[in-house]
């Protein structure tokens, strides 16, 4: 455990030159009874796995990360926001390539770390719907690295959301970049839909981030609400005859989305104007009901900080 929060490196270590770098993102909270508390982190941790091995990075395993991310939070309890006020203590593990390496190829050394820090609540009244647009870049390549977790995919999205900003809209919707006709997800969030007779629908893809988040509320949706859930290859052409759009990722849970720009053309769901739309809606309390402790959660999902044996 380290209160320095900088980093000395070599300047060849492989994170600096190559991108050899992969994380992970989780937050603490407190729960209705007071309880502070991570969701899912045998999740990040498998995650953070397969990105390892694919970036030729150790795979940190299960139980450490778990342990690490433990710790950390029993240390820094005193910054987890209390319950009700929408804020959390997020949470981010991250492993690099960190000794010198002046040819291609993996380090030899790595440094796995978890900083902390308070974040305020993603909503601050009400969601308020983004607006978003197909973006004219691409995210993923086929057979690259839009399935893990890795700094690069975001070094590379960085130009593409700046550009997205300045013309007005929140978020990119990327396609897939072999025929630029099929939905993949935003930056940093996966889609899912809401046909017009309430079932779910979300993109299937091998170069599409596995959101821990998306796949909660596909369970979410199957077995606390009985709704039929596809998760298929998504034409960008059927994306205007959905009733409803949301965004979904750990900062928010799910987001809606009140339009999609298409290239001129404006694809409107039913959040536009009254917040979330009435199914995105249910699935949004439904999964933070059972974050916050109000409704029983699927076994294991809870992970307790137990704060006696600090
Ligand atoms: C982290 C991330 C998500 C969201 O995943 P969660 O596990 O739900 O937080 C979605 N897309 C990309 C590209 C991501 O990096």
């Amino acid at each position: 455990m380290t209160t320095d929060a900088n980093v000395v490196l070599n300047e060849c270590a492989g994170v600096l030159q190559y991108c050899q770098a992969c994380f992970e993102g989780l937050k603490a909270y407190t729960t209705e009874d007071g309880r502070i508390v991570t969701f899912r982190p045998d999740q990040n941790a498998l995650r953070m796995m397969d990105s390892a091995a694919r970036l030729e990075m150790p795979q940190f395993p299960k139980e450490r990360f778990l342990d690490a991310v433990t710790r950390v939070v029993k240390a820094n309890a005193a910054y987890v926001p209390p319950y009700g006020s929408g804020a959390t203590l997020y949470l981010r593990p991250y492993m690099f390539g960190s000794n010198a390496v002046i040819g291609v190829k993996p380090a030899e050394e790595f440094q796995f770390r978890v900083f902390a820090t308070p974040v305020g609540p993603y909503f601050n009244s009400d969601a308020k719907p983004v607006t978003i647009c197909v973006s004219d870049f691409d995210r993923a390549a086929p057979h690259g690295t839009g399935h893990i977790k890795a700094g690069l995919n975001y070094a590379m999205s960085l130009h593409a959301i700046v550009e997205a900003h300045k013309q007005g809209f929140d978020e990119n919707m990327y396609l897939d970049a072999a025929t630029r006709t099929k939905v993949e997800e935003t930056g940093g969030s996966n889609f899912l839909f809401v046909t017009k007779d309430n079932k779910i629908v979300t993109p299937k893809s091998d170069s599409i981030l596995p959101s821990i988040t998306r796949r909660s509320l596909v369970y979410v949706a199957k077995e606390y609400l009985g709704l039929e859930v596809e998760e298929r290859e998504v034409y960008m052409e059927e994306v205007k005859d959905f009733a409803e759009c949301g965004l979904c990722g750990t900062a928010a849970v799910i987001s809606p989305v009140g339009k999609i720009y298409d290239h001129g053309k404006e694809i409107p769901f039913l959040s536009a104007a009254e917040g979330m739309g009435p199914v995105i809606r249910q699935l949004y309390d439904t999964l933070t009901g059972i974050q916050m402790g109000r409704i029983e959660a699927p076994k294991g999902w809870i992970h307790v900080i137990d704060q006696e044996d600090k």
